[in-house]
């Protein structure tokens, strides 16, 4: 049984939809693209895990790291004792290669998608109500809710592997959680100004989940990855789910980074003085233009500065790039 080619297909057996394995690890199908999978109640961690991957359908990478777990979980190769949710965020975008099919799905969540009518915005709901059901558990007081959504990016980065680190009103940044990132070979964490459509958003803001969007290198199609590169994230969430890791390595070298400008195109005279093929993360001294519109410039304020996301031709009104500066976290 293969997660991702189920799930690519379309057609997963109804009556498969639980599958018990001989040590009593239950999968069940909850949906398209969704299995839970639940320990035997006495060895279970008190951990709810949620590893979502392929929200972006042409981000391959991830899904395959997901679907090698999930297989090693069916033939008991990888000792199962946390529940965890596994998602394929978007089969049929997947199945084109397709980033989406008419709406970026990572933009949808906290109830965003009432406004659009799309196979993503269908999905977001879908999932919205899934993820309701996971975290409605009691959760045990050692327990935390966790949820990795694994992607991969267009554009090349200085600094191949990050985390976004959805807003947090209290900025109770965990530094448990930015040395677990940092063992997962991420390089940089980007601390979120404000709240957004992301699914690693949803699950913080609603289900105080520690969540994050990781960046995990270079989009490639389905069996160009290579996969020696994903080794230490791999590592690090068969930790998770066979509940070894318990979250006591401190932060070393990880770069922590808070955005200092949200750049807004805001009318048709909007440009960005960065190169097409420019690296996110690339570092500026101070004074550099980065974007302008009328009656609006972007210079560098302090050295060190970088640029993340840059999109020019977003509609008036929208993001066309973030700027982000060092800091640290207590
Ligand atoms: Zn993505």
């Amino acid at each position: 049984m293969s997660f991702l080619q189920t799930t690519l297909s379309g057609n997963f057996d109804q009556s498969e939809r639980l599958t018990i394995l001989g040590d009593g690890t239950e999968i069940r199908w909850i949906e398209n693209g969704v299995l839970r999978v639940s320990p035997k109640t006495e060895i279970k961690s008190s951990n709810q895990l949620i590893i979502s991957s392929g929200v972006h359908g042409n981000e391959t990478a991830p899904m395959e790291i997901v679907d090698a777990i999930v297989s090693d979980i069916y033939s008991g190769a990888l000792s199962l004792k946390t529940e965890v949710l596994f998602i394929i965020g978007n089969p049929e975008a997947a199945r084109n290669q397709q980033r989406f099919i008419d709406d970026n799905l990572n933009r949808l969540f906290s109830g965003k998608h009432e406004k659009f009518d799309s196979p993503e915005a269908k999905r977001a709901q879908v999932l919205e109500k899934i993820v309701g059901d996971f975290y409605s558990a009691v959760l045990a007081p050692d327990g935390q809710r966790l949820h990795y959504d694994l992607h991969t990016a267009i554009r090349g980065s200085e600094l191949e592997k990050f985390a976004v680190y959805p807003y947090l009103p209290d900025q109770n940044w965990s530094s448990a959680q930015i040395g677990f990132l940092e063992q997962c070979g991420i390089q940089a964490v980007l601390l979120s100004s404000q709240p957004s459509g992301t699914f690693s958003y949803y699950t913080s803001n609603e289900y105080d989940a520690h969540s994050f969007t990781v960046e995990l290198g270079k989009v490639r199609k389905f069996g160009e990855n290579d996969m020696s590169r994903f080794i230490a994230v791999d590592h690090g969430l068969r930790d998770l789910i066979s509940a070894k890791e318990s979250f006591v390595n401190k932060p070393n070298s990880i770069k922590i980074f808070a955005v200092v400008e949200e750049v807004i195109k805001k009318t048709d005279r909007f440009q960005l003085h960065v190169e097409d093929d420019a690296k996110n993360f690339t570092e500026f001294p101070k004074g550099v233009l980065l974007a302008s519109d009328e009656g609006y410039e972007y210079r560098t304020r302090i050295d060190g500065e970088r640029f993340v996301f840059p999109i020019s031709n977003v509609p008036c009104g929208q993001r066309a790039m973030l700027v982000v500066a060092p800091t640290f976290i207590e």
